[in-house]
Formats: C-alpha cells, structure tokens, sequence
C-alpha cells in the first residue's frame, strides 16, 4: 500500500488548496494582505483613479517622472501616458537590453458611461434623465434598480479639469436605473436575458424638483434646474459635458465576503486585482538590488479590445522601454529596441474564472481553476479553437512553474471555461507581437464582469508573490 501511495504521490498531478497546504502563518499574512487591496479597490473605480491612486503611492516612495529627470538619473522612474496609461519601473544592475521583466495589466473595467450628450427631461413622469453607453461586456440586467455613483472627469475649454464622484460617500446620493416591477413584466420575462433589458432603457433617474421663476412659466423646467444645480456645484455647463469622460459603477466599498471572511467583493477586481498585486510586488523589489530592471505597466481599453491611446497596442508601450534605454545610456536605436524587447519576459497579469459552483457545466473541471488554489498560469485564451490567444511557449511556462515552486508560491492552470463554450482574450497577445516571452497569469474570479466580483484572499496574496518571484528570478 505504502508503495503505491509513494507512487501516486510522485506520478500524479494534483492542485494545492491554499488553506490546507500553506501554514497558520502564511495564511494570516494573506488575510491581512487584503486590507490595502479593499482600500485600493474602494478609491480606484474609473482608470484615472487608478493612476492617481498609483501616483500618490509611489511619489512618497521617491519614484520620479523620467520626463522630468533631466540629467539625474534615478532608480526608481514612472511615466504616465495622456492620464490612460502608466509604466514604473526599478532598474536592476544587468543592461536593460538583456531584457526587463514586465507585469502588465489593465485599469479599465466594464461599466455604464453617460453619453456625451446625456441630459433630458421625461416629459410624461416629469423626471430628469441621463442617457448611458454602456462599456466592454456586461450583462445589462445586473445594472437595472442597483445604486450607482458617477465618477469621472470634465475638462473645460480653457484645460481646466473637475473631478466628479457622487454616490460614494453615505451623504452622497446614489443613481438608480429603474427596472420594470414583475407584476407588469409579463412581456419583458419571456424574452431571452440579452434582450430583456435594452441598451435605450438604461438610463438614469437624475431629477425632478423643476426650476421656478415666480412670474413666468419655466420651459423645460426639470433639465434647466438639473443644468443649473450641476452649474452651481461644478461651474460645468451642458457644453462642456460634449468632452466629458462620466462613468456610472456599482456604488461603495470593496468588502469582506464569506462567513470566514475568506473572500473580498468589489467592482472593478478584472482588473484591479492584477494592477494593485503588481505594483506591491514592484515596490517590494524596489527594497532589493535586482537584477533585472522590473516594469509594472497599467493599460486602458482592455475590456473594448485595447485600442486607444491608453491600450497596450498603443506605442507607448515601446516608448516607455526606450526611455529605459536613454536612462541607461544604452544604445537606443530601433534594432536595439526590438532586442529589448525580444529579450524581455511579460506577465500579461489578468483574471481567469474561477469554477463557480452555481454554473459548473460551463467549466470543464480538471482544466478550471478554482479559488484558493493560488495565482493561475494560463497558457492561452482565444475561443473556437484557440483563435485569437497568445500561446505561451512551453519554455517559457516550465521556468515560471519552476520559479513558482521554488518560491513556494500557490500555483494553479486554468482555462476559460469548456472548449467552445465562449472564450475571451487579453492583453497577451499584443505584447507577444514584440517578440517578447509571454504568459497569462493572474488569479481566479468568480462573476467575473458583474457588478460584484469575488476573490478569494489567498489567491490575491498569491498572485502578488507571483509577482515578486517573477520579478525577482526570471
Ligand atoms: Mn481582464
Ligand atoms: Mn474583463
């Protein structure tokens, strides 16, 4: 018996549970690493809060913009692209041309955007509306009778730019887009859930107090009020919201889940999750003489395909690396450049998900991840056959396993659900274009785009030691 217990133990493959296979210790340390997560979760909801959030966390870290080094140098450099996109880096002591170790990720999440030109007045109810767009893939049901807090940004003519955020703050009110009741919903029931709630019905109950003038009679009188509150708090006329960037998400605070609180729920964890655990990683490193230089990039637009300027098929994902190169006085032409990066390995750092035992037939279990099995290595995504994914070369997935193991890290596989099933991409496969080594590696979710999203803490900790140990060996 003894023998054939030996047997499977060194033949058979079996994934770990992070709560059995790690000790009491270990698994304190990662409840507690959540803590600054929820925080972050809670302050970054849109992209720009992302940034900001990033900024403010590194400058009292004596990180310095690289465009205003002059002829300092410095060890420690960050650079942020147009508001949408970030890069920070600590130099190592090999040349940069041998190649960094970049963990990419994205800051933008699926939400409800207002449309530029958004406000109008019912003039059957006598509410004040606002009109969305929604952004990347949702399930529009989920936003219907739900609060909601506007966040986002309008930049004046004259370059000024107002912050907004209403409907965090529990004196702040909230935005509702109201559902249809049941009793009358008999129609609205029988239809399939992606037509049910139609994009034209998601809009968002603004007002409906009327503006008043003692002598005459008001025309339009609930939007003029709405433009003349929103002209009083923020100086913003209807004009200027034509440029604006106002986006609609679940309102509050990222909290514990789960009677043992093992778990975090939040908006916005694909993909905050990654952007948070990397950039700890990063700033861990920062306290270690590396070898390698180290990268933490944020991107935009991954959920509407990764165009724009902030996405990772922006240039400013080459540039950034060159500016790396001047820092250094390395030799910054084109050929060397595309070296760099030929030699550079890359996390795409982005959720898979998790096996959720309320939906298992859409997994196919042996090759799901699962939570609390620690940060997941997915060596391609795609659908119909693995059509548009990166593939991540064997070479390249054994050395992070290797690493992983070696470092005691949590580790598991996953795919996106059963083989033609439905699919998705990432980020991976614009980097890869580079000729850079690159994997999917980040941790499971469970309602993955929803408006509540669940982690389990042990995977959060894990794949932010994903991170420091790929940041650290490769
Ligand atoms: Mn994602
Ligand atoms: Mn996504």
């Amino acid at each position: 018996m003894k023998k054939t217990e030996d047997i499977r133990k060194k033949l058979m493959y079996k994934p770990k549970n992070f709560w059995i296979d790690t000790t009491k210790n270990e698994q304190k340390i990662a409840l507690k690493f959540s803590e600054g997560y929820k925080k972050y979760l809670s302050c970054c909801k849109t992209e720009r809060q992302a940034i900001r959030f990033t900024l403010e966390e590194i400058k009292a870290k004596s990180f310095v913009n690289i465009e205003e080094l002059g002829t300092k140098s410095s060890r420690f450099v960050y650079r942020v692209f147009k508001n949408k996109a970030m890069a920070i880096a600590v130099i190592g002591k090999s040349p940069i041309s041998k190649g960094v170790n970049i963990v990419a990720s994205h800051i933008d999440a699926p939400r409800v955007d207002l449309k530029q030109n958004p406000l109008y007045e019912d003039k059957e109810t006598q509410i004040g509306m606002l009109r969305t767009h929604y952004y990347g893939g949702i399930k529009k049901y989920q936003w219907m009778s739900t609060p909601l807090a506007l966040h986002g940004v309008v930049v004046k003519q004259n370059g000024d730019r107002v912050h907004i955020t209403v409907g965090e703050s529990e004196l702040d009110p909230v935005f509702i887009m109201p559902d249809l009741l049941p009793h009358l919903a008999k129609d609205q029931m029988t239809k399939v859930a992606s037509e049910f709630i139609q994009a034209g019905q998601m809009n968002v109950v603004f007002n409906s107090i009327p503006y008043s003038d003692e002598k005459d009679e008001v025309k339009d009188a609930i939007k003029l009020q709405a433009l003349q509150m929103i002209w009083e708090k923020y100086s913003i006329r209807e004009e200027d919201l034509l440029s604006a960037e106002l986006q609609l998400v679940p309102a509050g605070k990222a909290r514990d889940a789960g009677f043992d609180k093992s778990f975090v729920v939040g908006y916005g964890q694909d993909d905050r999750i990654c952007a948070y655990t990397s950039l700890q990683a990063l700033l861990d490193v920062k306290e270690i003489d590396a070898n390698k230089t180290c990268v933490v990039f944020l991107f935009d637009k991954e959920e509407v395909g990764s165009d724009s300027v902030g996405g990772a098929t922006s240039v400013f994902f080459k540039d950034f690396i060159a500016d790396l190169l001047k820092l250094k006085n390395e030799d910054i032409s084109e050929n060397n450049l595309r070296k760099t990066l030929i030699n550079s390995a890359v996390l795409s750092a982005d959720v898979n998900a998790g096996i959720n035992p309320n939906f298992p037939a859409v997994h196919e279990a042996q090759n799901a991840c699962h939570l609390g099995y620690g940060v997941v290595l997915t060596k391609y995504t795609g659908a119909r056959g693995k059509s548009g994914s990166n593939d991540a070369t064997s070479e390249f997935m054994a050395k992070l396993i290797h690493i992983f193991e070696d470092e005691k890290v949590s580790w598991q596989t996953g795919s996106l659900g059963k083989v033609d099933e439905g699919g998705g991409g990432t980020i991976a496969k614009f980097l890869a274009m580079h000729g850079c080594d690159v994997i999917d590696c980040g941790p499971g979710l469970l309602g993955m785009h929803s408006l509540y999203e669940l982690a389990s803490k042990a995977d959060i900790y894990s794949t932010y030691k994903a991170y420091k140990a790929f940041f650290m060996r490769v």
